[in-house]
């Protein structure tokens, strides 16, 4: 396992889109219905240092199983980023809180970037779905327990016991770990092939 500078542009690639996406699917909830005042990221202290190398540590394990330094990091990365959904709060309007910690956000960014990225590059595509899980996992553990998982279909905040935390991450790397486990088999047939 080598870092190479290709694999650190590919994460910091992939992070920012990752963090403008997350930022931008957080303006959505400003036109949906059951929106609140929005707190002040800043002022409520939900970005402070434990919890970025909390998220980034929680991420980083689920995706160790992939064994490639740079889906490691970005299992890490993506995992912090998906809290650029509270920056709506410093615009001082309604909207619902934390948009990014919801099964639409999943499922988007994985397309847009896989898109954006390699369309077959499912290694990605598993960490960027998997980084919610990771993510809810140690929100759950730390201090925040409820989630619009289910918005803009329903906006309804769905509270989860602190003891499911355990039950997130191992969610993630289970299916990170199958992917990992397809996407090598899948590899190793087609360069037997070439030769
Ligand atoms: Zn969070």
């Amino acid at each position: 396992m080598k870092l190479e500078k290709k694999d650190v542009l590919f994460v910091i690639a992939v992070s920012a889109v990752y963090c403008s996406l997350a930022a931008g699917f957080s303006l959505v909830s400003t036109v949906l219905p059951d929106k609140t005042v929005l707190t002040n990221p800043i002022a409520h202290g939900s970005l402070n240092l434990r919890e970025i190398i909390g998220h980034f540590a929680w991420g980083v394990v689920a995706a160790i199983v992939t064994l490639r330094v740079r889906y490691i990091l970005l299992g890490g990365f993506l995992a912090v980023l998906i809290d650029a959904d509270h920056l709506i709060g410093l615009l001082h309007v309604e909207g619902i809180q934390r948009m990014g910690h919801s099964i639409t956000f999943a499922v988007i960014s994985v397309v847009v970037l896989m898109i954006v990225f390699r369309k077959n590059d499912y290694r990605l595509g598993v960490i960027v779905g998997t980084s919610i899980l990771t993510h809810i996992s140690y929100d759950i553990f730390s201090t925040e327990s409820g989630f619009p998982i289910l918005t803009p279909f329903v906006n309804k905040i769905i509270e989860f016991p602190r003891e499911d935390w355990i039950i997130f991450e191992i969610a993630a790397i289970a299916i990170i770990g199958i992917v990992s486990v397809l996407v090598t088999k899948k590899e190793s047939i087609s360069s037997t092939f070439v030769r």
